[in-house]
């Protein structure tokens, strides 16, 4: 069977691997069949491990985290639902259950945790065992929109971060496509959304998934924006889905008194800060790491209910042949690509 390796930074490579072996108790063999790419798959491509949570040699991998799949074979002991053919998203932590986060249920800050398609193989192969556990049947949604429930678990968790309430004002840094995804649940849940980010395309997306407002302009211009759109106030929650150190400082700026700060972008550099604002507003800073089971589940029925405003994301599709193509794309400012995905190919069973 096919499969793309990350043999080593930048090296990636099609290569024909031996099938899996059968399911055991409990594992269900998968097909995959549309794998999105993001920045975190940039992140192990490039070697950039620093960036990671839980830096580790990462190579060669399979990657590809955020993924469609249909069931090939279910192992003994498997629920209903995850019968052959069945469509599914796959939930991809592996936690240990042991370590403090895990005894406080909150296993996706695990200290030992491990992301199919960062840690362990992931999905850009032709088939793949994982716990019945880890997948989620997505019922009548196409593979495209399916592989984009990982992105929005990581959005429902943030927000869930964030602990919003309806009617409430959030700026989101970043329109890319968490930014987009936190855009699309916090409207969905009732919110009112600000988001801002340099390109113009990114900010006619934001507009596209909910989002009341845009903005981009130089540090006093967006503060500016801002706090003209909450009366002067500051909005309650900032999102910060860029991993810009820099928007660190920013959003503690923008931020009301005794507001709050969700950090979800990722990144291995340091940010220059004013403590003393911390006191000052007396803010919570927060961090948003992966997400939880349920956050996963709430991102199928997100998914399922604004499927088209999530396809407006994809902007590059590539076959799994050309998948070093598709994560350079990413990379590649002028390619303009939000949501980059690679097909498998497989088609319906
Ligand atoms: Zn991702
Ligand atoms: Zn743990």
């Amino acid at each position: 069977m096919l499969a793309a390796v990350t043999k080593s930074p930048g090296v990636m490579m099609i290569d024909d691997l031996a099938e899996p072996e059968p399911p055991g108790p409990q594992d269900v063999i998968i097909r995959p069949e549309v794998v999105g790419i993001c920045g975190s798959d940039l992140h192990v491509y490039s070697g950039d491990i620093g960036a990671l949570s839980g830096a580790r040699s990462f190579f060669p991998r399979v990657q590809g985290h955020e993924f469609s799949a249909v069931v090939e074979e279910a192992g003994e002991g498997c629920p209903d639902g995850l019968e052959r053919g069945a469509r599914v998203a796959v939930w991809p932590l592996h936690t240990c259950g042991h370590c403090y986060p895990c005894r406080a249920g909150r296993a996706n800050a695990c200290v030992s945790l491990e992301l199919v398609g960062i840690h362990r193989d992931g999905g850009l192969q032709e088939r793949l065992p994982v716990p019945a556990s880890q997948v989620f049947g997505v019922g009548d949604l196409d593979s495209e929109p399916a592989a984009f429930i990982e992105p929005m678990s990581i959005a429902v968790h943030a927000l869930g971060r964030a602990g919003i309430a309806a009617g409430q004002q959030v700026v989101i840094l970043g329109a890319g496509p968490i930014g987009l995804a936190t855009a699309l649940a916090a409207t969905a849940a009732g919110c009112r959304v600000m988001a801002t980010d340099p390109l113009p395309a990114r900010r006619d997306l934001a507009l596209k998934v909910g989002a009341e407002d845009v903005a981009w302009g130089s540090d006093g211009d967006l503060l500016g924006a801002v706090h003209a759109w909450t009366g002067g106030e500051g909005p309650p929650t900032v999102i910060d889905t860029t991993g810009d150190p820099a928007a660190l400082a920013q959003a503690t700026r923008m931020v009301s008194s005794a507001g709050r700060v969700v950090v979800v972008g990722m990144s291995a550099a340091a940010a220059p800060l004013r403590p003393g604002v911390f006191p000052e507003k007396e803010i919570d800073v927060v961090g948003s790491s992966c997400a939880t089971a349920a956050d996963f589940r709430a991102g199928v029925r997100l998914v399922r209910a604004h499927r088209g405003s999530v396809a407006a994301l994809f902007s590059h599709r590539f076959p799994l042949t050309r998948a070093r193509e598709a994560i350079e794309c990413v990379a590649d400012p002028a390619a303009g690509a939000v949501k980059v995905l690679i097909s498998l190919g497989g088609g319906e069973q």
